[in-house]
């Protein structure tokens, strides 16, 4: 049978049937007064995600053209900035940096631990004439499923005094409380087809007042993604350029139904469906790759002793057409990943958890009684 696959990756993630049927529809022109509703809507309901009074902007785009617009708007050539970098992610802010001439320090971790605050410290503390501009960091590494701690790191940008901080939350924002002004984050990137729960196409750029008065001195080379046409335009409730029409239809139906479901709901819905996933992958006898402290509200990472961890992900798809994410670079074949951000409810929970135990029986490899995994996962979203 064909056509039940769930996505259990982190991006693109599933899509609400209301979402998708607001999308299929003729696209309206983007200078109409309907049009300029929507943005309108969309950009309040935006602004109630990131928990700011500040501007977010709309690029049509994935979630990289936000970072680097996050970036080029805010930044002059030869600025230093510290990157945070523990695993994928962390890397390619280091490559964006790097390739618009920017002096960048970079601060390591392994893959699979978070950064440590206190390196940050260190380095802005050495700083005496305050050269540093940016620490430009990623909030959940997707590629490990660690969480870094952006508070702690923003507070030591803060005491700095002269840093802002250049966050990617594509796959922290709308799974967990980043409450933005609170915290006085700078520029916070995300992108539509993680938490948002619609396609991939759009990402979004919020910019706090800090950051535009960094874009006053900024020089780097921008046209598409030169932040201050969104600025203009969205005050007038349009987009400088043709925008991707349906995903916004999307966005305004998904941001409805995050609303509605509110924010704390949303917050503890991720949460608990995080501890139901690593308690029955524990239960079963796999390891963790992140350990739980420090594990991310979007995305699980398995490593899997004594079998490639790729044959579990294949033999997950063909039997039970759940599509899990595999290992990236040097951990190809060692871990995998399930993702439960976004449109994800406990049906999608019980079904992976069950789908993993049959499948390490089936290949011989399941280290515990069969049913102790889903028995764990099941205590854990009865009681939590
Ligand atoms: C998905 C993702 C991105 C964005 O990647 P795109 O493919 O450009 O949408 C950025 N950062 C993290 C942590 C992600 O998970």
């Amino acid at each position: 049978m064909q056509d039940k696959l769930n996505l259990m990756i982190p991006g693109p993630t599933p899509v609400p049937e209301n979402v998708l049927s607001c999308m299929s529809k003729h696209p309206i022109g983007h200078r109409s007064k309907d049009f300029q509703e929507i943005v309108q809507k969309t950009t309040e309901q935006l602004k109630w995600l990131h928990q700011t009074t500040s501007d977010v902007l709309t690029i049509t785009g994935s979630g990289t053209a936000a970072m680097e617009a996050g970036i080029i708007n805010t930044l002059s050539k030869g600025d230093q900035v510290i990157c945070g970098d523990n695993g994928k992610f962390g890397e390619r802010w280091v490559k964006v940096s790097k390739a618009y001439g920017l002096d960048v320090k970079v601060i390591k971790a392994e893959w699979g631990q978070p950064l440590d605050p206190n390196q940050f410290r260190m380095m802005l503390e050495r700083d005496i004439e305050k050269k540093i501009k940016a620490v430009i960091l990623t909030h959940s590494e997707t590629s490990t499923g660690v969480i870094n701690d952006l508070k702690a790191i923003n507070n030591e940008v803060k005491n700095h005094g002269e840093a802002i901080t250049i966050a990617d939350c594509v796959t922290s924002l709308g799974a967990c409380n980043i409450p933005m002004d609170e915290w006085g984050i700078d520029v916070i990137a995300s992108g539509s087809q993680k938490g948002y729960m619609i396609p991939p196409g759009l990402s979004f750029v919020a910019m706090s007042k800090r950051a535009w008065e960094a874009n006053t001195v900024s020089n780097l080379p921008k046209f598409y993604l030169d932040l201050k046409q969104y600025l203009n335009t969205v005050n007038k409730n349009s987009n400088p350029f043709t925008p991707a029409i349906n995903l916004y239809f999307a966005l305004e139906a998904s941001l409805t139904m995050m609303q509605k479901e509110g924010l704390n709901n949303i917050f503890t819905r991720h949460a608990r469906h995080q501890k139901a996933t690593q308690e029955g992958i524990k239960s079963m006898g796999l390891n963790l790759f992140a350990k739980e402290e420090f594990g991310s509200p979007a995305i699980t990472a398995v490593q899997p002793e004594n079998v490639d961890a790729e044959n579990i992900r294949q033999s997950i798809k063909n039997n039970f057409d759940i599509l899990l994410a595999g290992g990236q670079d040097h951990l190809k074949g060692k871990i995998f990943r399930i993702g439960h951000l976004g449109f994800v409810n406990d049906r999608d929970i019980v079904s992976v958890i069950s789908a993993l135990e049959s499948t390490l029986d089936k290949l011989g490899k399941l280290n515990a009684p069969i049913g102790q995994g889903i028995a764990k996962t099941i205590s854990v979203l009865n009681n939590e």
